[in-house]
């Protein structure tokens, strides 16, 4: 962030009285803008013993497969925005379940949160955002070609509570920050 978004002028990053971490601060108006995590939200729809999977149309990683999720939108919860995101994306009208995991991607500065979800009928497509949209058996998810470790994440605790018979809900976190630095330097 460089310029206010209440009056224009240049802010700056400092640590607010009170506060303990740098903020965009602006030097004008004085008004501090935060920056918290996103919230991205997504299902795992499975359809008589298959998933959904899209293949993504849009960066980052276009061409690659992951299940409907997306930014969590001002009014929704995280349910709707789950269905809504199955909706524009795969075409697909989904009930969605129990909660199945929460990914904090710290270097992303997101919190991924997945649920379990239903199609009650195999109807399906490509939205804007999606190459294509199809439904898989398990056996035949293509691991090594999945968008995001969230992803991967998702659809493993997914399948393994399946075979279990039961319904947990995972937390996990991934950080990056520290290989990024390293890899600049390779
Ligand atoms: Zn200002």
């Amino acid at each position: 962030m460089n310029y206010c978004s209440q009056c224009g002028a240049p802010v700056a990053l400092r640590i607010p009285p009170g506060d303990h971490l740098p903020r965009h601060v602006c030097e004008a108006c004085g008004t501090i803008h935060y920056q918290n995590p996103r919230l991205v939200v997504g299902c795992v729809p499975e359809c008589q013993g298959r998933i959904l999977l899209c293949r993504r149309a849009i960066e980052p990683r276009l061409g690659y497969w992951t299940v409907p999720a997306g930014f969590m939108e001002n009014g929704e919860t995280l349910q709707q925005g789950a269905a809504r995101e199955s909706h524009e994306e795969a075409q697909a009208r989904v009930e969605i379940g129990s909660l199945l995991a929460v990914v904090h991607v710290l270097h992303a500065r997101q919190v991924h949160v997945f649920f379990r979800a239903v199609m009650r009928t195999a109807e399906y497509g490509p939205g804007a955002e999606s190459l294509e949209v199809t439904l898989v058996a398990p056996a035949d998810i293509p691991w090594d070609e999945l968008a995001f470790p969230s992803t991967e994440y998702a659809l493993r605790r997914y399948l393994e509570d399946r075979a279990a018979g039961h319904e947990a809900h995972h937390f996990t976190t991934i950080d990056r920050r520290l290989t990024r630095a390293g890899a600049g330097a390779s």
